[in-house]
This record gives structure tokens, C-alpha cells and sequence, in this order.
């Protein structure tokens, strides 16, 4: 089979023929249909986050049940099925017997501690898989597995903050405006300064107000989610928010955050981060997204142009997000 692997920090993903993986006990072999491409796959190429190399990246996985110890069960060989980052945990840590199995120490991640889905095939313990809602096509349901879990577990944080913003506009607020907007909430959308075209996107999905990062929202906001890996959009997010608001941080990695008077926190702030996802949270946002319904905008690359989704990634020149297609 073909496979894009990572092979040292900094270097392109390298196209490369390997023997299609053989599932072990309570694995699945799956046939990728799709895989989205994430900023997290940004972060491990820049070695921002580490991952014993070489390593086959890629964790929203959309495809069918190809063999495995589950193929002649429910859902059995040809069954759609999706693979999120999370792809197994230890389940008997404290973390895991309190539903947070999203902070388990031993948990091991699809596309950094597994081999993922930049490849014809891949292999996946069944217990960590997800339905795929039958409305969605492939390349529309892979982004589903990242950024919108990711972009759910965060709103959920929010609470039932009626002003959301969003620092960076790009695959996960793309899916999570849709659903504030179901929801009853108002979406302020905040991108790079004179990026009118992601303003324009944010405005069509349903955002209230969409500007820069630099300015200020024309109503203070309850809550704020930072998508975008830049640090210095905390303390600038800190002051949009109302007293009592929370900034919610929801990528694995950021730059420095710069020092910020007390004054930006006062008033019963709150910062926090939002790290992985539990399988409930799988369940609930598959259940969800039908409904509301939520549609995602993608941009297809052939798996072979796995360096040039990456690059227009990080360029910053899509709008919703980019899934490779094997
Ligand atoms: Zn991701
Ligand atoms: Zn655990």
C-alpha cells in the first residue's frame, strides 16, 4: 500500500510502499476512504509535538472495515466507520474510571503514537472507533473527527455562554459556528488582520461579527475559544470577554503567551485549555451533527499531496478543511 510517513522533524512527508499493517487482537484493518489533515499534523512535523519517527500521520480517519476481529460482526467488513486521534487508553488510571479518559497518562494518539491514516490502509482497536453518520460523504465526514470533537469539547466548556468568539477561523470553527448558531448562540469570528476572505466565509456560515484579531468585538463576549496556535491571542481574548467569561485554549500546542496585568484576569476570568477527547464526546457530536445539520466545506488532495495540503494549511489559504484521499 502507499503511505505519506514522517521521517525526520522538518522534512516533507515521504511517499512510500509498505505492506498493508495486519490487526492485532481487538483491532480493525480499515481501507481509508478519507483522512482529514489537522494543524496537529503541522505541530509534529515542526517536532512542536513529538512522535517516535518514522511515523504515518493523519488521525480523522473515514473508511471501511476491511478484516480484523470485529469484520464478521456489527458493524462488520464493509462498515463505515471513523478513527479520532484518540486511539487507546488504559483505561484503569484515575482519569479513565472518572470519565476523563481524554487525560489519560498512558493514552496512546492515531497519527503520533499509532501509525494513522496518510495511507491506503491502517489499523485501529475497535473500541475506539467511531459511527459515521450515513448523511455525510467520506471527504465531508473526515473533518468531523478532529476538528469538530475537538471544536465540541471546547464549546462545551463554554457553558451556556451566549457570545462565543473564535481566534482563527479554520477547519474546527467552521463546523462549530453551524452549531452555536443551532444552538441559539451569537459567533463573533476573529481572524488574521485583513483576512476578508475568512471574514467573508465566518459572516456566510452564520457568524454575527467577524474583524481581525486586533480589534475588539462590538459586544463583550461570554466566552472565547483561542483555535489558532498563537499565544498572543490569549490576553487580547482575555479583554473581550465579559467578567465572569472564560478563554478556552483548544490546540495541543501555542506559542509563548505574552505577561498580562491582573486587571485582564479580575472579575472571575477564567483561561483554560481543552486537550484530546473522550469517545463520549464522539458519540455526542456524531449524534449531533446530522441534526442541526452541519456541513463542512473541504478542500481534496490526493494522499500524494499530503505536503501541499500541509502547506496551504499552514499559508492559511483554506477555508473549512483539507482531506486527503487515498
Ligand atoms: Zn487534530
Ligand atoms: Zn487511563
Amino acid at each position: 500500500m502507499r503511505a505519506m510517513a514522517l521521517h525526520e522533524v522538518g522534512q516533507p512527508l515521504r511517499l512510500e510502499e509498505r505492506a498493508i499493517p495486519q490487526p492485532g487482537p481487538g483491532e480493525l484493518l480499515i481501507r481509508v476512504r478519507s483522512c482529514g489533515v489537522c494543524r496537529t499534523d503541522l505541530h509534529l512535523l515542526d517536532g512542536e509535538v513529538e512522535a517516535q519517527l518514522p511515523r504515518v500521520l493523519g488521525h480523522m480517519i473515514v473508511g471501511e472495515v476491511a478484516g480484523g476481529d470485529r469484520a464478521g460482526q456489527t458493524p462488520g467488513a464493509g462498515a463505515r466507520i471513523g478513527v479520532p486521534w484518540l486511539g487507546w487508553v488504559d483505561g484503569t488510571c484515575e482519569y479513565c474510571r472518572s470519565g476523563r479518559e481524554n487525560l489519560c497518562p498512558n493514552a496512546r494518539f492515531t497519527g503520533r503514537d499509532i501509525d494513522g491514516g496518510f495511507a491506503q490502509y491502517t489499523v485501529a482497536d475497535a473500541r475506539f472507533c467511531l459511527p459515521i453518520p450515513a448523511s455525510y460523504t467520506d471527504e465531508q465526514a473526515a473533518p468531523l473527527m478532529c476538528a469538530g470533537l475537538i471544536g465540541y469539547r471546547a464549546l462545551r466548556i463554554c457553558g451556556d455562554a451566549r457570545r462565543v468568539g473564535f481566534y482563527g477561523f479554520g477547519d474546527a470553527a467552521h463546523i462549530l459556528v453551524q452549531l452555536c448558531r443551532w444552538q441559539g448562540r451569537e459567533v463573533y469570528a476573529f481572524t488574521r488582520p485583513g483576512d476578508e476572505a475568512s471574514q467573508g466565509f465566518a459572516r456566510e456560515l452564520g457568524a454575527a461579527w467577524a474583524g481581525g484579531s486586533d480589534e475588539a468585538p462590538s459586544e463583550p463576549l461570554d466566552a472565547a475559544i483561542v483555535f489558532a496556535p498563537d499565544g498572543s491571542l490569549v490576553p487580547r481574548a482575555l479583554l473581550a470577554v465579559a467578567p465572569g467569561g472564560v478563554v478556552v485554549c483548544a490546540g495541543i500546542h501555542m506559542s509563548e503567551i505574552p505577561s498580562f496585568p491582573y486587571s485582564s484576569l479580575w472579575q472571575e476570568r477564567a483561561v483554560r485549555s481543552v486537550a484530546n477527547l473522550t469517545r463520549a464526546d464522539g458519540g455526542e457530536l456524531l449524534a449531533l451533527a446530522p441534526r442541526v445539520p452541519v456541513r463542512t466545506s473541504v478542500t481534496t488532495y490526493p494522499l500524494e499531496q499530503a505536503n501541499e495540503a500541509l502547506a496551504d494549511l499552514r499559508a492559511g489559504r483554506l477555508h473549512g478543511a483539507a482531506v486527503l484521499v487515498p
